[in-house]
């Protein structure tokens, strides 16, 4: 809350959510089985629908859809995909109020992040590989190119439609089709990305989208007739399929998690660098795998850098996620809020000292977390070192441009930076040693469709997004 009571700007809710939801299987939809889950609004605790669980045998249903669907859809000439793609994209502009409503409340984020950002950057993944799809040999000129077969893709509850726009673009563009799994808590927009489909007329069994957790991922991965696995999702689980598919013949793509480091220099320009710290950890409650989670700030400037971020997280608006003024919404579960707090913990007890600067109550119902950091923050410490998924920010120092990047690249993840400095060849200079697989100068969290996107190290492998991410679902000879 601000100083200032802003009228509250609630979005409708008016939208159609079924009691229950069966899977997309060969274009059609299954009826809702026994075995299901529900799925909770995380800013009141309502179950808002509930999801089928499949079983291997629906997994197996799905993956030999799409394997009759490929004898057709691969040979289709890029040109008729493309425009299949071109209509997903418009029909996702067509419905992107209802989109967005669905993604916010079956999330948690601020409507003005599903409606600004989520919903407009999916319609842009469709619009961008429709593009591609009648060029692919001009992207690999002089070469023979060709789809790679069925693709299951698993993603994860942050982003979920843009997330599955991510994955379901470029491969449906390249000609392979598609098993897709969406994560637990949020499954609503993926389901109705099934019916844009339909709508659309894509062929049947082309996108297949089956529901369920863990067990429904791992069945996919383990499908002996799946060609390839595209996972965005925790390193812990990424490891895992990394082993269940070593040996296999199966191509593999992961992008898991990270702790990336900001790093801002006294001579940078300071309201803009802490607006993209502020922007960079507490976008999306800091649920974004590339979260701007460690700041290291030259240790001439930490005072003002640490006032500065006080004053603003105060402006930060906490609460109703359809309220169309909340900048931070809830956490997106029950689970991911315990263990944001057992980070809060931790952090106190190995004596960083936490900052949580914000005016103003929280809902009584539904899993909150107000915008806080930490100083007193050691490179041991456990918020130093792992991932919190949540809108929590560490704080650092560092006396010379070689500490901060040897401080940045002391972590086993290499997703993203981010650099603040007025001086061009020290941008670049940082740039050019930070390990990370995007690097943002004097701004963070910017991504584009045609910029590829990926971590180094334990953060992943294969990029998404531009001409780099539709090579993993092409065969490419010559
Ligand atoms: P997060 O911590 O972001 O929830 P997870 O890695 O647990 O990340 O989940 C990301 C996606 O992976 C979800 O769709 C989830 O259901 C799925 N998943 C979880 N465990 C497995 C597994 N063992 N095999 C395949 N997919 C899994």
């Amino acid at each position: 809350m601000t100083d200032f009571d802003l009228v509250p700007a609630p979005e409708t809710t008016a939208v159609e959510i079924a009691d229950a939801y069966g899977h997309l299987i060969g274009g059609a939809w299954t009826s809702p089985s026994g075995n299901r889950m529900s799925s909770i609004n995380p800013a009141n605790e309502e179950v808002l629908t509930e999801f089928s669980v499949a079983g291997a045998d629906e997994v197996s249903a799905a993956v030999g859809a799409a394997r009759e669907a490929f004898k057709s859809w691969s040979v289709l000439p890029g040109r008729e995909r493309g425009k299949f793609l071109f209509a997903i994209a418009r029909r996702i502009q067509e419905r992107a109020r209802e989109l967005a409503i669905l993604e916010t409340m079956d999330g948690g984020k601020p409507i003005k992040e599903s409606r600004d950002v989520d919903i407009p950057e999916a319609a842009k993944h469709f619009f961008y590989y429709a593009g591609w799809a009648d060029k692919l040999r001009f992207a690999f000129p002089g070469r023979e190119v060709g789809a790679v077969g069925v693709a299951g893709q698993i993603i994860p509850w942050n982003f979920p439609l843009l997330m599955a726009a991510w994955k379901v673009a470029p491969a449906l563009a390249a000609g392979n089709t598609v098993v897709l799994k969406p994560a637990e808590t949020t499954s609503l927009t993926a389901l109705r990305l099934g019916e844009i489909a339909q709508e659309v007329g894509l062929p049947p069994g082309v996108l297949n989208i089956v529901t369920g957790a863990g067990e429904t991922g791992a069945a996919l991965v383990d499908h002996p007739d799946v060609d390839k696995i595209a996972f965005t999702g925790s390193t812990v689980v990424g490891k895992a399929i990394a082993k269940s598919v070593a040996g296999t013949g199966k191509r593999l793509t992961l992008e898991l998690g990270g702790k990336s480091p900001h790093i801002i220099f006294a001579d940078a320009a300071i309201d803009e660098a802490v607006e993209g710290i502020v922007q960079g950890i507490f976008f999306n409650q800091g649920h974004v795998c590339c979260a701007g989670s460690r700041l290291f700030v030259e240790e001439s400037i930490l005072e003002v850098i640490t006032e500065k971020l006080h004053r603003r997280i105060q402006t930060i608006r906490v609460g109703d996620p359809l309220d169309k003024n909340t900048d931070l919404g809830a956490i997106n579960s029950k689970e991911q809020w315990e263990i944001i707090q057992g980070f809060l913990k931790t952090g106190a007890e190995e004596g960083a000292t936490l900052h949580s600067p914000s005016k103003g109550e929280v809902p009584k119902r539904g899993y909150w977390v107000p915008p806080c950091f930490f100083t007193g923050v050691e490179p041991a410490h456990t918020i130093a070192r792992e991932e919190i998924f949540g809108p929590v920010l560490s704080v650092m120092t560092f006396r010379t441009p070689s500490e901060a990047i040897e401080r940045a690249n002391n972590t086993p993840y290499g997703l993203a930076a981010g650099v603040w400095t007025d001086k061009g060849a020290k941008a670049l200079e940082m740039a050019h040693q930070l390990k990370a697989g995007v690097v943002w100068l004097n701004s963070y969290n910017r991504l584009d469709a045609a910029s590829p996107f990926g971590g180094y190290k334990e953060s992943g492998f294969g990029r998404e997004g531009g001409r780099q991410g539709i090579l993993p679902y092409l065969k490419v000879d010559g």
